[in-house]
């Protein structure tokens, strides 16, 4: 990797309610480490007066320490996911190099991606590959090399293929978005086993079309196992190749119009998963490979346009950064809901859980206070007691001691005068 772009932090994207999100919950629950891993320290030394906690008490309260520390690591993992699909060279991979403004996925005849592909940041500005099922980090120096080692291994159409891209390229890759690709709807049975394995936590789905031929069978088909599966999936629909229309400019509002009813009436009427006016705000008609060469030419400081393909370039453009603008507000708004709403709900039991078992032992401790105050009173008492009987056992011995004296002393006397 040699270009050397970074990108500015965008805290107006919309991505950022993740992120900040995602800052937040990650605190909170370093505090709540905090405070376990005290409390957990208190008890265990409560428990060496086995009158107040007793050893069951003190596993539960270590075992929250567990608890915590798994949800953490799971915190620190979690990103917004979207995965493509479509048919084979629909254009999903030149989308996701588009909004990676990038050409990191390769595209095009001879490089079709046969298996799954995530795309995802690495820190510390590096680029490598990862295959399933191995720890083993395949550097990655440029696109062909990476398109060769996709292109020459034999990998299973379900495998996942793991690219890590330096985050600081892109500010998607920064704030989180894992990108997915799948091989081509066309090529596969198996939808049950693709659904399972790699879409079943993705917040947004995508479904790339070519706007040059109508949805087909299998592109449904994929949709509706989806839709069987997750309750009312984000499904975001590209009309792809527009550019194309602009050849045939007559018919270019009346195919527009159509394969937008199509696609409206896929997401409300067949697939029940938005209503209507959420659906219009779904469907898109956009050119990923023009997109892609203007975003390159603008990398250069060249105007966008120089990458158009066809006529119509800046009507195109926008959509795909309308696309762009209302994708970032879905994923980040479902995955705070989705990968969240759970663990602080996890958070709230676990801290009122302990807050109670604290109260208990709180009351259990006052009780055993006063006992030990009334124990403390009743040997007091006893002691003064004692007390007194000593003094007066005390007094006696010395009267008596005194009259022995004196005795003694009279009879020695009385012997002497005698
Ligand atoms: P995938 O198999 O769905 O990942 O499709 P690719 O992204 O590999 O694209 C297949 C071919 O279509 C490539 O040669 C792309 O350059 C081309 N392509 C993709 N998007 C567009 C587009 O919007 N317009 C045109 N004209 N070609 C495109």
């Amino acid at each position: 990797i040699t270009d050397n772009r970074m990108y500015q932090p965008n805290d107006k994207s919309p991505l950022q309610i993740f992120v900040r999100a995602k800052k937040k919950i990650n605190d909170i629950y370093g505090e709540i480490e905090e405070y376990v891993l005290e409390t957990t320290t208190f008890i265990t030394a409560l428990h060496a007066d086995a009158e107040i906690v007793d050893k069951a008490e003190r596993e539960l309260f270590e075992s929250y320490v567990h608890k915590v520390a798994a949800i953490r690591e799971v915190l620190q993992r979690d990103h917004m996911k979207v995965a493509f699909f479509g048919r084979t060279s629909n254009g999903k991979s030149s989308v996701i190099n588009a909004m990676l403004r990038e050409k990191i996925l390769p595209s095009g005849i001879g490089h079709t991606t046969n298996c799954f592909c995530q795309v995802e940041g690495s820190d510390g500005g590096e680029a490598y590959l990862m295959k399933e099922g191995s720890d083993e980090k395949l550097n990655v120096v440029n696109i062909k090399q990476l398109a060769n080692a996709l292109c020459q291994e034999k990998l299973s159409e379900s495998s996942l293929v793991r690219i890590f891209w330096p985050r600081e390229r892109c500010s998607l890759l920064r704030d989180d978005v894992v990108f997915v690709d799948s091989p081509g709807v066309d090529v596969s049975a198996n939808l049950d086993d693709w659904i399972d394995n790699h879409c079943i936590n993705a917040d947004v789905f995508v479904l790339v079309l070519n706007a040059e031929s109508t949805m087909t069978r299998a592109e449904k088909q994929f949709f509706h196992t989806v839709s069987q599966k997750l309750s009312k999936p984000n499904i975001f629909i590209l009309n792809n190749r527009w550019d194309a229309s602009a050849n045939e400019p007559e018919f270019q509002e009346s195919v527009k119009s159509q394969h937008t009813e199509r696609c409206i009436d896929f997401l409300t009427k067949e697939l029940k998963v938005s209503n209507e006016k959420e659906a219009a705000e779904r469907v898109f008609f956009v050119s990923a490979r023009e997109t892609l060469q203007a975003r390159i030419e603008e990398a250069k400081g060249n105007p966008p346009h120089m990458g158009a393909i066809a006529e119509g370039f800046q009507i195109r453009y926008f959509e795909f950064q309308d696309f762009e603008r209302k994708f970032e507000e879905c994923i980040s708004q479902s995955a705070v809901k989705t990968k969240f709403q759970q663990h602080s709900s996890r958070g709230k039991s676990v801290s009122g859980d302990m807050r109670s078992m604290l109260d208990n032992i709180f009351e259990r401790i006052t009780i055993f206070r006063d006992l030990k105050q009334d124990q403390k009173n009743l040997l007091t008492e006893r002691i003064q007691g004692t007390e007194t009987q000593m003094m007066q056992v005390t007094r006696e011995m010395k009267m008596k001691i005194h009259n022995m004296v004196e005795e003694v002393e009279e009879k020695v006397s009385k012997a002497l005068n005698e």
